[in-house]
């Protein structure tokens, strides 16, 4: 009588631990869950402006492609620009009206000098990288040797 008593708290007492270890492996599983919910959320609503200042921080130093650049702006893009052919040249736009403008001002805004030399030079065949770590604006090198003596310069 006594060891069929003893077997039952015992059994009541296995209970509860598979109850208590059930209740655990929910609680982490929700949490892992809701976690991983919020992550994909945050880079989905995020996702460029994580790229965008990764990009900022990142390329300063290297040249930036110019699919990520407005030629008129002169910045950095959040998104991939426009490749417009204007007088046998490739030129990079965030918009229409950029690209507008640039037309316009042509002679101000397509020929800027380079950031080292002063030499002019077409935005088109300029090497591209950024002014400022951690910053979107952009500037412009005539070649390899301007664009390393800046960095060099400025690190
Ligand atoms: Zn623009």
């Amino acid at each position: 009588m006594k060891k069929k008593k003893l077997s039952k708290q015992q059994l009541r007492k296995n209970q509860i631990n598979k109850d208590k270890k059930f209740n655990r492996i929910t609680i982490i599983s929700f949490s892992l869950l809701f976690i991983m919910a919020i992550s994909i959320l945050t880079f989905y609503n995020f996702g460029c402006d994580t790229r965008f200042l990764y990009h900022k921080w990142v390329w300063y130093g290297n040249e930036i492609p110019g699919e990520w650049a407005c030629m008129n702006d002169d910045n950095l893009q959040l998104h991939k620009t426009s490749k417009v052919a204007y007088k046998n040249n490739d030129y990079y736009f965030c918009s229409q009206n950029c690209f507008n403008h640039l037309v316009k001002n042509f002679s101000k805004f397509a020929i800027v000098p380079d950031a080292i030399s002063g030499d002019s030079i077409n935005k088109a065949d300029a090497l591209i990288g950024l002014r400022e770590k951690g910053k979107p604006e952009l500037i412009y090198f005539k070649n390899k040797q301007t664009f390393k003596r800046y960095y060099e310069k400025n690190k």
